[in-house]
C-alpha cells in the first residue's frame, strides 16, 4: 500500500479519508507507519501497559525505533525498574529519556515548593510538555498508545490524527484495544510490565499525581486524585 506521505502541513480531510479506508487494523498502521515516516517518526512511551504491548509490536516492524520516555525524575521506582529491563530486551531500541529543562530543586526555587500540589498544569507544562516538544523538533509524526475506551476524552482517537498541539501527525494504533486485550497479549507473549498494575495501579504516571483505583472508575480515575485534571496536556481533550 503505497500512500502520500501526510505531515501537518499538508493534512487534508480526504488524504486522511482515503488513509482510513486502507489501514485495516493496528500491525498494519504500524507498519504504514515507519515505511511513510521512515526516521522522521518516534513513539511517546510511558511504560504503561499499553507501552509495553506498543514497543512489543514496534520491536517488530523497527527494532532500532525511536522511544522517548518523559523523564519527569518524580516516577515511582517500579516504572525505572521497568525500563531496565526493556533496555536488556529489546537493545536496539534508541531509548531517549527526555529530561526536563528545570530539575527538580530549580523548579522549587523558581515556582515554589511542590508545584504538582498547587498547580499541576504547570508542572506538567515543564516536566512533559516542553521537553517532549523538544523530542519531536526532528520528526514529522509521533506514536502514542491511546485507547478509545481508556476515558471519555479518548474515545474520538483515530488511528491518525492532526495534532494541533505539537503541530505533528500523531499515530494511535491501539486505539480499538480492550484492557483485556492488552492484558492477553502481554500475558500470551510473557512480556515485562509495570508490578504496580498487580496493586491496583491500572493507569501509571509520576508518582506524585497517582494513586490506586480501587473501585469501578475509568482506569484513569488514579490521576490527579485532587484535580479535575485527567490528562498531563500532551492529549487534547
Ligand atoms: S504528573 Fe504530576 S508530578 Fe508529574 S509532571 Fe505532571 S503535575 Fe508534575
Amino acid at each position: 500500500m503505497e500512500t502520500e506521505k501526510l505531515t501537518f502541513e499538508t493534512w487534508e480531510e480526504r488524504k486522511k479519508q482515503q488513509l482510513d479506508l486502507q489501514l485495516k487494523d493496528f500491525m498494519d498502521v504500524i507498519k504504514w507507519a515507519y515505511r511513510t515516516y521512515e526516521d522522521r517518526i518516534a513513539y511517546a512511551c510511558s511504560f504503561g501497559a499499553e507501552g509495553m504491548v506498543l514497543i512489543d509490536l514496534i520491536s517488530k516492524v523497527k527494532p532500532e525505533a525511536k522511544v522517548i520516555f518523559l523523564d519527569t525524575g518524580l516516577h515511582f521506582s517500579e516504572t525505572y525498574s521497568l525500563i531496565e529491563k526493556v533496555k536488556q530486551k529489546y537493545p536496539m531500541l534508541d531509548l531517549i529519556l527526555a529530561k526536563p529543562a528545570l530539575t527538580l530543586e530549580q523548579q522549587a526555587a523558581e515556582h515554589g515548593e511542590n508545584l504538582w500540589e498547587k498547580n499541576p498544569d504547570l508542572c506538567c507544562h515543564i516536566r512533559k510538555i516542553e521537553p517532549l516538544q523538544q523530542q519531536l523538533q526532528d520528526v514529522d509524526a509521533w506514536i502514542s498508545g491511546l485507547r478509545r475506551e481508556q476515558s471519555p476524552s479518548r474515545s474520538m482517537v483515530d488511528y491518525v490524527n492532526k495534532d494541533e498541539k505539537f503541530g505533528k501527525i500523531k499515530i494511535c494504533p491501539l486505539i480499538h484495544w480492550t484492557w483485556e486485550d492488552v492484558w492477553n497479549y502481554i500475558k500470551l507473549n510473557q512480556l515485562p510490565y509495570n508490578e504496580l498494575h498487580d496493586q491496583h495501579y491500572p493507569s501509571i504516571g509520576c508518582s506524585k499525581c497517582t494513586v490506586q483505583v480501587l473501585s469501578d472508575h475509568d482506569s484513569r480515575s488514579g490521576r490527579w486524585k485532587n484535580f479535575s485534571k485527567k490528562e498531563c496536556g500532551l492529549h487534547q481533550a
